[in-house]
């Protein structure tokens, strides 16, 4: 029998045990800090994105293969190290994502009020690290820092009417939250320029489908038409989005601003976060941004920096501190040790790009490990937690969970999470 750990249950964690699960003597342990499974899709994706989220299910029925088993609630570094692991396991898979946000590293970023995507976006959907956030929604300026697509998801987010949140499963303490923000501006500062921008077209194009949100997009940012031909055409279809929204300004209460060049330098106010100053940018023939001097102040009691993630670093495994993953060849690390997903080639793609990237780990793995060298693994690794009290939340159990979520949703959602591990475990009966 071949033993295989896979720590993340997120897309990158079960694609790679999809490939696997259908190799011959193989058992493969999926496990997740929380008692939940899914990763991005359960905390990342928008909530407002229920078509995206339907992936889990194909998750799932990776997940009820007999081979395959969920081991919720065990945190890899303090439940059991990963040198534990690589010892039980023939094969242990870091599918542990990007999920700390990349620094913003400007004076007053420490100020209330400056907060970064993965708390944000954890919070509206319900991250039990997050829950408790309470981000300030009484000014009517926000600043929204990145042109990527989760700038778009936080403006969207922001700008939505309660009625326009039906069918998702946004949670009850961030739709009670937005529905009393006094939020109306909400300028998205772009370092560089419309053809920069790292946006796809259906995400763009939902802004010019809100119901009480404009955006709004000033014509001289725009370069001139005829060089939208040199983009690919995912590109050119954002950025005739762009020209669209520049075209026909549409007047509605709540303005979505794309300021490009435009990079944020400080942040000032007095004992939270009231504005931020921006200088404009120039770009050289390499397309790096560079400050012009000229800066100016956008108002904003929230800020919310969008400009991407990491890896958190594991004592003992290498790491690449400048592209926050770690550091492996094609995905191995060190014998018996593979990273997959965003853990192994940092934050990029959509949530099908992982799709490849876990079946090219999981037939790296079986050429490597062979007929398996005969460790412990499954039955080694229950022996370690059971000697230390520690009772994994099983698929069963989850799903417990999850019919206790669709049970309590109501007018339509699919379902109401829980946002607390307390409350996840009561659910269960623990
Ligand atoms: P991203 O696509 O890498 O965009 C990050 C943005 O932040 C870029 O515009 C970048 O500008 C900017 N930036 C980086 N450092 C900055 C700084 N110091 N100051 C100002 N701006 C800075 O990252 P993301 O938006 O976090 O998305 C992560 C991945 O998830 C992407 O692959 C994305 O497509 C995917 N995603 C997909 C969906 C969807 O399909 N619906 C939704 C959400 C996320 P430069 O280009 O100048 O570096």
């Amino acid at each position: 029998m071949r033993h295989v750990a896979i720590v993340g249950s997120g897309p990158a964690g079960y694609y790679t045990a999809e490939t696997l699960q259908k190799a011959d003597d193989i058992a493969i342990d999926v496990i997740d800090r929380l008692p939940v499974p899914y990763g991005l899709i359960r905390t990342g994706v928008a909530p407002d994105h229920q078509s995206i989220k339907a992936v889990s299910r194909r998750y799932e029925g990776t997940a009820l293969t007999d081979n395959v088993r969920f081991v919720g609630h065990v945190s890899v570094g303090s439940d059991v190290t990963i040198d534990e692991l690589v010892g039980l396991y023939d094969a242990v898979v870091l599918a542990t994502g990007a999920p700390n946000d990349r620094p913003l590293d400007i004076a007053g970023a420490d100020l209330p009020g400056v907060i970064g995507s993965a708390a944000f976006v954890g919070w509206y959907n319900g991250h039990p690290d997050f829950a408790d956030l309470t981000p300030p929604l009484d000014a009517p300026g926000v600043a929204v820092i990145g042109n990527g697509n989760v700038a778009l998801d936080v403006a969207r987010i922001l700008a939505k009417t309660p009625q326009e949140f039906g069918g998702s499963d946004i949670v009850a303490h961030a739709r009670d939250a937005l529905a009393h923000s006094a939020v109306r501006h909400i300028q998205i500062l772009g370092r560089r320029g419309p053809h920069q921008i790292a946006m796809t077209p259906k995400e763009l194009g939902e802004l010019g489908h809100l119901e009480r949100a404009s955006p709004r997009v000033d014509p001289a940012d725009l370069p001139d038409a005829g060089d939208d031909a040199m983009l690919e055409p995912g590109m050119r279809k954002s950025v005739t989005h762009l020209r669209q929204f520049a075209a026909n300004p549409v007047a509605k209460p709540v303005t979505i601003d794309f300021d490009f060049f435009a990079m944020p330098v400080a942040i000032e106010g007095d004992g939270r976060a009231e504005r931020v100053i921006v200088e404009r940018t120039r770009l050289d023939a390499d397309l790096r941004s560079h400050g012009t001097g000229e800066t100016y102040a956008v108002d904003a009691g929230l800020i919310i920096s969008c400009i991407g993630y990491q890896t958190p670093p594991i004592p003992g495994v290498p790491y690449e501190h400048g592209r926050g993953r770690f550091a492996s060849d094609e995905g191995r690390i060190l014998p018996g040790l593979y990273a997959v997903g965003w853990a192994r080639r940092g934050p990029s793609g959509t949530i099908g790009t992982n799709k490849p990237d876990g079946a090219r780990i999981g037939e790296m793995i079986l050429e490597d490990i062979g007929r398996g060298a005969g460790r412990a693994g499954r039955p080694g690794l229950d022996a370690l937690l059971a000697s230390r009290n520690i009772a994994p939340v099983t698929f069963r159990d989850w799903r417990r969970i999850e019919e206790a979520e669709v049970a309590a949703a109501l007018d339509g959602r699919p379902r109401e999470k829980f946002t607390s591990i307390e409350a996840m475990l009561a659910a269960i009966g623990r």
